[in-house]
């Protein structure tokens, strides 16, 4: 458009088409510009599926994160999503379809339990729940011609059990059962070493790692991305392309911060495991841990997540130990540059039946602990401080 012809257009015009900055040949910027835009102009001669339309359908900006995120998890292809929630639910109804059976386990992420137990049904989707550490029966609730998927988390929530991967991976090749493993606890770079065929994250948590983002994704091989891909445009929760920067500037300093948060969490799991009023602590890095060597086998680091349980004789709750602290701070979600702290029962296991509460080992004085990156000091004197308060009333 030259100047003259645009001269010539009411104000409302040129505000609507506004002349175009062009870079140079060579010239461009170092980071991806987030391409704010919900549609593009459809060139005449290129292929339909080479171009982008439509931001549901596809987005440079996602586009972009998609391609960070398929590579770091060496897989073919990624899609990223408006929520992990969503990348669970898009995976699990672009890949299953009536008549199917998928095999889950109670120890995982509540609302992919609910959704697995009570939603699918709705559409014929029948699952068993497995306990993650009883992998024995895995084998024997394979339904020879109905059962498509095996679900499963590791380090799993809230408690973070160890699921034995190449046990799992091994026992679903052999009946031609898909896997899918939602990674989140253990961040994008950990078990890309295994023949797991779907990766989900929710890079609310370590992926964006700055707490002011909800996001998700799909990592696989491209034949599989392309029939969930097919239900997730369906589905349309379409992550914001902002949002998709966001995550992408998260991950240039993602592996610093899980290190650092690892070998902060390391101290305190420690600080916990030998202090008098704490009756248990959960961290795949203690010794003392029943996943330790699987965890030590499978994970480079051992994430940031700790779960702990007060001693009951000294202490009201967990909701009121909780409360104490002023550093870290009473809140769900993980994965943050703070520390937060929740009731594990309150949030996280409140579906469960008794005798799983019992066996997973969470009860009214269990609380989640994810490590942010505050002084490893500060947030051991904050622990410290508000357990020589606890006391039984
Ligand atoms: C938070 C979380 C999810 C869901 O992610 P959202 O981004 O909150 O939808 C799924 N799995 C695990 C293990 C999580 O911690």
């Amino acid at each position: 458009m030259n100047k003259e012809e645009r001269q010539s257009w009411g104000i409302n015009t040129r505000l609507n088409h506004p002349d175009k900055i062009e870079l140079v040949e060579g010239n461009f910027p170092t980071l991806s510009p987030i391409y704010q835009t919900a549609k593009f102009v459809v060139a005449e001669h290129a292929l339909f599926s080479q171009q982008f339309i439509y931001t549901r359908i596809s987005n440079p900006t996602l586009s972009q994160l998609e391609k960070s995120l398929a590579e770091i998890q060496k897989k073919e292809e990624c899609i990223v999503l408006a929520s992990g929630i969503a990348a669970i639910t898009g995976m699990l109804l672009g890949l299953l379809k009536s008549g199917d059976h998928v095999i889950a386990f109670r120890e995982a992420y509540k609302p992919g339990r609910i959704f697995i137990r009570d939603i699918l049904p709705h559409y014929n989707i029948e699952s068993s729940t497995l306990a993650i550490t009883e992998l024995d029966t895995l084998e024997k609730n394979i339904i020879p011609g109905k059962t498509k998927l095996i679900h499963f988390e590791s380090p799993t929530n809230p408690n973070l059990s160890i699921a034995d991967i190449e046990k799992i991976c091994t026992i679903a090749k052999k009946h031609n059962v898909l896997v899918s493993m939602d990674g989140t606890f253990a961040g994008i770079h950990q078990h890309t070493q295994y023949p797991i065929d779907i990766m989900i994250q929710s890079l609310t948590k370590y992926g964006n790692g700055h707490g002011d983002v909800v996001a998700g994704s799909i990592a696989s091989s491209s034949k599989i991305i392309s029939q969930i891909r097919a239900m997730t445009i369906l589905i349309g929760a379409t992550l914001d392309p902002h949002a998709a920067y966001l995550i992408e500037r998260g991950l240039k300093t993602y592996l610093l911060r899980y290190e650092r948060q690892t070998k902060t969490a390391e101290r305190v799991a420690n600080f916990l495991f030998g202090h008098p009023k704490i009756k248990k602590v959960y961290y795949p890095g203690l010794e003392n841990h029943p996943g330790y060597n699987l965890a030590k086998k499978q994970m480079t680091d051992m994430g940031a997540m700790i779960s702990f349980e007060i001693d009951s004789t000294v202490a009201a709750s967990a909701d009121k130990f909780a409360h104490r602290l002023k550093i870290i701070q009473y809140a769900v979600s993980l994965g943050s540059t703070e520390t937060l702290i929740a009731p594990t029962l309150t949030f996280f296991g409140d579906d469960l039946t008794d005798k799983d509460k019992v066996d997973i080992g969470i009860n009214k004085y269990s609380l989640r602990l994810s490590v942010g990156l505050e002084d490893a000091n500060d947030i051991i004197a904050d622990l410290e401080e508000a357990l020589s308060h606890v006391i039984k009333m």
